[in-house]
């Protein structure tokens, strides 16, 4: 038989328990891989090791489990440095010993502004290291191209300039870490990934990862872009900011069709007091945010 048209993921970091805006995104990406009739899969982001705990997994994988969420196959970044170690082998990458201070006065120091999130590296190590006596950094250096991105939940489009807009990207910090954008088109590719279904915070961040995909000649995906969860503020759940855990609520014992509903109503989904996620897939099929 023919391998599932869709396959998608769930990529959580294991630095902390899943709070209810993980979880919403975590319902979502496995409604849209099973609203296909596709598989799913679970990648935990683990590489920057001095974040990581290590109870995360389990509790993630008996949280995802407890709110009726299954996977195909269970992926850790930590596990596939090699494969990152490969792919960097074969792009066009120098040291960088810049420290971000230094960056930041380059571009004071020249016409360029920051443009962006992310201040534009102004390319000092690009011929010469600055100072080859300390650790370095492997840095990419961006084609000269325009890369374009596109969100088929929402009907985004983002192009970016690589050298003006991006800048030569960071992909091995100097301590040895890879960068998360090259570890997620690698994995993507390898795992068959189709669709990634993922919080909005990311879409900035999408034309670098297309970027990185075409010149790895790794095959393009789908990207769906869901938003996140607010609190009372209107400010975003994070970890840090003690926001209710998933954790907590299966551990007081309650339904966790309960919480699968009020997830469901926060994105205006009209649904009964308690749900299965299987319920929820013709609501997934129709909805546009
Ligand atoms: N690990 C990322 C996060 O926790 C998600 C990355 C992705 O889905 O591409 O937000
Ligand atoms: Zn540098």
């Amino acid at each position: 038989p023919a391998p599932p048209a869709v396959t998608g993921r769930f990529a959580p970091s294991p630095t902390g328990a899943m709070h209810l805006g993980n979880a919403r995104t975590a319902l979502l990406a496995w409604l849209h891989s099973r609203a296909a009739g596709g598989r799913h899969m679970l990648r935990f982001e683990d590489l920057d090791t001095g974040r990581v705990r290590d109870w995360a997994y389990d509790v993630t994988r008996r949280d995802l489990e407890w709110l009726g969420l299954d996977w195909e196959e269970e992926y850790r970044q930590s596990e596939r440095l090699d494969r990152y170690a490969a792919a960097l082998e074969t792009l066009d990458i120098y040291p960088c010993t810049c420290t971000r201070k230094e960056v930041l006065a380059a571009i004071e120091g020249s016409a360029g502004a920051p443009h962006g999130d992310e201040p534009v590296y102004p390319g000092t190590c690009r011929t010469v290291t600055a100072h080859p006596d300390r650790p370095a950094a492997r840095r990419w250096r961006v084609p000269d191209q325009t890369v374009y991105a596109h969100d088929d939940l929402r009907g985004w489009t983002l192009c970016q300039h690589l050298p003006s807009q991006v800048g030569d990207m960071v992909l091995r910090r100097n301590d040895g870490v890879y960068a998360y954008h090259l570890a997620v088109v690698v994995d993507d590719a390898q795992m068959g990934v189709t669709d990634v279904v993922r919080g909005e915070d990311l879409w900035s961040a999408t034309p670098r990862q297309v970027a990185l995909q075409t010149a790895l000649g790794l095959p393009p995906v789908r990207y769906l872009h869901v938003p996140l969860m607010k609190d009372f503020q209107g400010e975003r759940l994070a970890k840090r900011g003690g926001a209710p855990g998933v954790r907590e609520l299966r551990e007081s014992g309650r339904p966790a069709g309960a919480l699968v509903a009020a997830l469901a109503r926060s994105l205006g989904w009209d649904v009964p007091d308690e749900v299965t996620p299987a319920d929820l897939l013709p609501l997934w099929r129709t909805w546009r945010p």
